[in-house]
C-alpha cells in the first residue's frame, strides 16, 4: 500500500511538450551538483586536520561546525526537492528551496552538464518542465487582467510589412502567423499579451502590468533565463517551434497554450482533454 504522503504529483505534464524534456535529467544534475558540493566542503572540513592545514588548526572548530551545518542543509535542499518534485507537496522551507535551487544551484548543474557532455538544451528543456510543475504545483489561480501572455517577436512573419512594437492592434489577424490567432485567443479570456523584442523590453512590460503570473512562449534559452531573472514572480514556459531555424518565423503550440491558460484563468478543461497535464498513460518523468 503506498503512503498517503508518498502519492505522485498531479501535475505531471507531457514531456512531448517540452522536446522529450524530462525531470530525471534534472534531478540527476541536482544530486550531482548536490554531492559534488558536499565533497569541497568536506575538503574545507578536513582541510585544518591535514599535514599542510597544519597552520590553519585554528580553523578546525569553525569548519567543523560550519561545514557539518552546510552538508546537512545541502542534503536537506536535495532531498527536499526531490521529495516536492517527486509529490508536489507545499510544505514549510520549500519555497525557499526552489529560490536557491532556481537562483544558484542551476547555474552550477549547468556547468556539471558541460563536463559531462548533456546537451544544455536538454538540461534546459527539463528545468522548464520542472519549474512549470512547481508553478502548478502552487496552485495560482489568477483573473485574465493580472495573467500576461509574453511572447518573442520571432513569432511574427518576417515579411509582414505591420510593425507590432508599439500595439498589437495593428495586426490585420490575416492568418500567416500565430499572432492573429493568439490575438483571437487573448479577446476570448480577456488577458493581457505582449511582445517583447529583448530582455529589457521584457522586464519594463512586466513592470508596467504588473501580472500576478506569466505565461512566456519563447526558445530554452529565453525562457530560462526569464524564469531565472523573474523569480519569485511565476512563469509559466512554453517552447516555441522553430520549423525555419531559430529566431525566425517561430510557432507556438496553441493547444497547450490555450489548456495552460484555462488552468490559471480557472476554467475547466476543454471537453475531451486532460488540460495542461499528462493523461496517466503518456508517461512523463
Ligand atoms: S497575422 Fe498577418 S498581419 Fe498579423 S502579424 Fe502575422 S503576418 Fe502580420
Amino acid at each position: 500500500m503506498k503512503l498517503f504522503f508518498l502519492r505522485k504529483s498531479p501535475y505531471v505534464l507531457p514531456s512531448a511538450h517540452y522536446g522529450g524534456g524530462r525531470k530525471r535529467i534534472f534531478l540527476g544534475l541536482l544530486s550531482g551538483a548536490c554531492l559534488l558540493l558536499g565533497c569541497a566542503l568536506a575538503l574545507f572540513l578536513v582541510l585544518p586536520w591535514t599535514v599542510s592545514g597544519e597552520h590553519l588548526r585554528w580553523l578546525g572548530l569553525i569548519s567543523l561546525v560550519l561545514g557539518c551545518a552546510l552538508i546537512t542543509a545541502l542534503f536537506w535542499l536535495c532531498l527536499t526537492l526531490i521529495f516536492h518534485i517527486y509529490t508536489a507537496r507545499l510544505f514549510p522551507g520549500v519555497e525557499a528551496v526552489r529560490h536557491v535551487t532556481i537562483r544558484l544551484l542551476f547555474p552550477l548543474m549547468e556547468l556539471l552538464a558541460k563536463a559531462v557532455h548533456v546537451e544544455r538544451a536538454r538540461v534546459r528543456r527539463s528545468f522548464i518542465k520542472v519549474n512549470n510543475e512547481f508553478v502548478l504545483a502552487r496552485g495560482i489561480k489568477t483573473s485574465p487582467e493580472r495573467l500576461l501572455l509574453l511572447l518573442p517577436h520571432c513569432i511574427q512573419r518576417s515579411a509582414c510589412p505591420h510593425r507590432l512594437t508599439h500595439t498589437l492592434e495593428l495586426c490585420r489577424r490575416c492568418g500567416a502567423c500565430p499572432v492573429g490567432p493568439l490575438l483571437d485567443m487573448r479577446d476570448k479570456y480577456g488577458f493581457s499579451m505582449a511582445i517583447a523584442t529583448g530582455g529589457t523590453i521584457a522586464r519594463r512590460i512586466v513592470i508596467e502590468r504588473r501580472p500576478k503570473l506569466i505565461i512566456a512562449v519563447a526558445c530554452e534559452r529565453d525562457l530560462t533565463s526569464g524564469i531565472q531573472d523573474s523569480y519569485p514572480l511565476p512563469v509559466f514556459g512554453i517552447l516555441n517551434e522553430r520549423p525555419c531555424g531559430p529566431c525566425l518565423d517561430t510557432l507556438v503550440p496553441l493547444r497547450p497554450l490555450e489548456a495552460a491558460v484555462r488552468h490559471f484563468l480557472g476554467l475547466p478543461a476543454e471537453e475531451g482533454t486532460s488540460g495542461p497535464f499528462t493523461a496517466r498513460d503518456e508517461g512523463a518523468a
